[in-house]
């Protein structure tokens, strides 16, 4: 293969890849949570979260916005390799200690769950909400392809977690595995396409159980897309139950979606 000429062929070429990577996972992600909920007519019809249903037009702001989030994604994979290649992220390769992998994991998603859950509770505040969430939260009735409907700031102040926790773990002399980054944004790509899927995924015991009901559901996100003032975490339940910001009827409605026996009798969410 030809190698670039000059610096600008050689970002050009690793721009490409990181859009490819980053258009390519979100239409994976979004694409199969599709498919399964149009393989399982009946089991959607009777766990589906709200009585309205999400529009075409709804369907098409979600995924054209989504390109755009794809593209600032892009550019922050280029500027975290870029750091990387200058010495300022330490991003590594090479053998994996397993143990030491989802140890980093963890610390990882616990960390952005925290700074998932300020920033959006910053974006909800009444100087930054039209400028920055409003698109996001035009999603009354959100589906899979939600995952990345974000305005140019949201898609900013999302993709900033990454390079920032790198930068910090590296002044402090740590570095990072690949597969860490890799499985981090597998994860949150795959808990972000749930929590929009308008159909209620987990088990029924998932809130009645102390071994579960600290990972939220799709009913805990629907709730803050269909109300808005409640349910401001991502992965875990904690943060909204700390602040006393979790939805006083959570549990309820879960337990109401995931009791149905058959579909018509959705009653969780009034209709607009
Ligand atoms: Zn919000
Ligand atoms: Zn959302």
């Amino acid at each position: 293969m030809e190698q670039p000429h000059t610096l600008v062929e050689a970002l050009q070429g690793h721009f490409i890849g990181a859009l490819t990577f980053d258009f390519t996972r979100y239409l994976i992600a979004a694409g199969v949570m599709t498919l399964v909920l149009l393989a399982l007519p009946g089991w959607v019809r009777r766990r589906r979260i709200q009585k309205r249903k999400a529009t075409r037009a709804d369907y098409l702001r979600e995924f054209f916005s989504s390109l755009r989030t794809v593209f600032v994604f892009a550019v922050t994979t280029l500027t975290t390799l870029a750091m990387r290649e200058t010495g300022f992220l330490k991003l590594v390769g090479g053998p994996v200690d397993w143990g030491l992998l989802a140890v980093q994991l963890g610390a990882m998603v616990l960390l952005h769950d925290a700074y998932f859950y300020w920033m959006h509770r910053a974006l909800h505040h009444k100087a930054l909400f039209r400028a920055t969430h409003l698109h996001h939260h035009k999603s009354r009735t959100p589906t899979p392809w939600a995952a990345y409907s974000f305005s140019a700031w949201e898609a900013v102040a999302e993709a900033a977690f990454v390079p920032a926790y790198l930068l910090v773990l590296a002044l402090a002399g740590l570095e990072v595995h690949f597969w860490v980054m890799l499985a981090f944004l597998w994860h949150m790509l795959a808990r972000n396409v749930m929590g929009h899927a308008g159909v209620e995924l987990f088990p029924r015991f998932w809130v009645d159980s102390k071994l579960t009901d600290w990972i939220t559901t799709t009913t805990h996100h629907d709730l803050h897309h269909s109300e808005g003032s409640h349910n401001f975490g991502l992965y875990f339940t904690w943060w909204d139950r700390w602040m006393g910001t979790e939805h006083p009827q959570y549990k309820e409605r879960f337990r109401e979606v995931v009791s149905r026996t058959r579909p018509g009798k959705v009653d969780a969410v009034p209709a607009e």
